[in-house]
């Protein structure tokens, strides 16, 4: 096994390649630390991928998978996770806005330190405040429903332990919430690092004004999906209860009021008349539409397994 696996996601970087890999090679032959570093070309329509392979080529600690097309960072790192070999995998931005001279302290922080996951906090950042005001948005409802005191869950810097990075599968823009997916999978132990944060060199940022409404969609499915996903019952089941429950007492007291009628001599209009009655006739039947949906999202999980369906192009440098 080796010590480090540098997850690199590419989408249109071909300027910044050659001077990230040659900075992360000096980093880590300067302190002796054995390592892999694997890109993740996503699709890029310019020569990024051309200028990986030349890389990989004349350097075969680097490695690299090509995506037909273009799926996003949270697939392409989703890959990196299933082939990193190094007892700590380190996720990386290619657009040199990290510094790989982050790595060797955040190695030690996981081995030696203990921690499952340190992430990156870009203390003092260079992004445009377009940026920055909805990160901090972001950030703030992120700790209120994970507990999780992280200053900047979506820091494209983190180093972790290697066994949680093939315990959590990520896809669509979840990778903002790595930190909250492990720790509903059983790892607590998630630190910090203030990190060195830099202007973009070359090219633009490749989220544009959709992130922030997909981000959005992608905290609630992590904060409802992820935490239902292998007991959906618990959710429909709690739905369907509730519901159910007031069409019953909504009966009960429509039954209720018909025989105190009866019993006072008051005139009350059937139950069948009464507007209430169609209310618990549909909470009753929704209450039992909700049961089966969760009796069916419930076989569904029991029977189904994850897969990986993105397209690959082409490895290079791995060994098997
Ligand atoms: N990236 C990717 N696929 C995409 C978008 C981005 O692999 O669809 C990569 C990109 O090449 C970079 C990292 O994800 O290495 C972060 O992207 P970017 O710097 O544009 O994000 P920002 O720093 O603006 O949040
Ligand atoms: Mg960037």
């Amino acid at each position: 096994m080796i010590q480090v696996s540098i997850i690199i996601p590419v989408y249109n970087e071909e300027e910044s390649l050659p001077e990230l890999t040659e900075w992360i090679s000096r980093v880590v032959v300067k302190n002796k630390l054995t390592y892999e570093v694997i890109f993740i070309n996503d699709g890029s329509s310019d020569s990024s991928w051309e200028v990986i392979q030349s890389l990989a080529r004349e350097n075969g600690h680097i490695k690299a998978v090509g995506f037909s097309r273009n799926y996003g960072k949270s697939a392409a790192l989703d890959i990196g996770f299933s082939k990193a070999i190094g007892e700590v995998v380190i996720t990386m931005d290619a657009d040199l806005q990290d510094s790989p001279d982050e790595i060797p302290e955040l190695y030690n922080m996981v081995v030696k330190g203990g921690f499952d996951i340190v992430s990156g906090w870009k203390r003092k950042r260079y992004d445009p405040f377009t940026k920055t005001i909805p990160s901090r948005f972001f950030n703030g409802v992120t700790r209120m429903i994970s507990g999780i005191k992280l200053h900047d869950f979506n820091c494209g810097l983190k180093a972790y332990r290697n066994k949680v990075v093939k315990q959590i599968h990520i896809y669509g823009e979840m990778h903002r919430y790595i930190p909250l997916i492990a720790k509903w999978n059983g790892f607590s132990k998630i630190g910090e690092k203030a990190v060195e944060h830099r202007a973009r060199k070359y090219g633009t940022t490749k989220f544009g004004l959709e992130r922030f409404v997909h981000g959005f969609l992608d905290l609630i499915s992590v904060s409802f999906v992820n935490r239902y996903k292998k007991k959906p019952m618990h959710f429909f089941g709690t739905l369907g209860t509730l519901s159910f429950l007031s069409g019953f007492l909504i009966t009960c007291w429509l039954i209720f009021e018909k025989i105190y009628g009866l019993h006072k001599g008051i005139f009350v209009r059937e139950i069948t008349d009464q507007p209430l009655f169609f209310l618990s006739l549909v909470a009753l039947i929704v209450g039992v539409q909700l049961f089966l949906t969760g009796f069916l999202a419930e076989m569904m999980t029991s029977t189904s397994t994850p897969k990986n369906d993105y397209n690959i192009d082409e490895e290079l440098n791995f060994i098997n």
